[in-house]
């Protein structure tokens, strides 16, 4: 399944490769480091390096989306191309997916797009998470 992902983005099927799409299987949105920790259980020998050349190739390929929330490390996640949104904890950095507003990009109608076409918005929602609001 991963491996024809893989073939299908043009990428070489590796052992990191496929250790970095298991370990983003099914969990939300991972930084590097949790990746790294959920890769060496499977590969323990793997280079932070690796992971992290890994973690660019399938960005780039589109297999991988990455979430940069200000002042928090990057995210990883699997869940491409549907155009949904995160909600942030401003506390700890957890995170969560929101759904597409209006269900096709972009959901959000700029009131002045200076002359650019617009194709997508990305939209990010900070607050406390249940956990910090306790
Ligand atoms: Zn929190
Ligand atoms: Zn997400």
């Amino acid at each position: 399944m991963d491996e024809v992902l893989l073939r299908e983005a043009g990428l070489r099927v590796t052992a990191p490769r496929l250790a970095v799409l298991e370990a983003l299987h099914g969990h939300g949105h991972l930084d590097a480091d949790q990746v790294l920790t959920a890769v060496r259980e499977r590969l323990p020998q793997v280079s932070v390096q690796a992971v992290y050349d890994v973690l660019h190739a399938l960005t780039g390929a589109g297999l991988l989306r990455r979430i940069e929330p200000a002042g928090h490390p990057s995210r990883y996640e699997r869940r491409v191309g549907d155009n949904h949104h995160h909600v942030v904890c401003r506390s700890c950095g957890a995170i969560d997916d929101v759904d597409c507003t209006v269900g096709h990009a972009p959901c959000l109608v700029p009131s002045s797009t200076s002359g650019f076409s617009i194709e997508t918005a990305e939209v990010t929602y900070w607050g406390l998470c249940p956990a910090c609001r306790r």
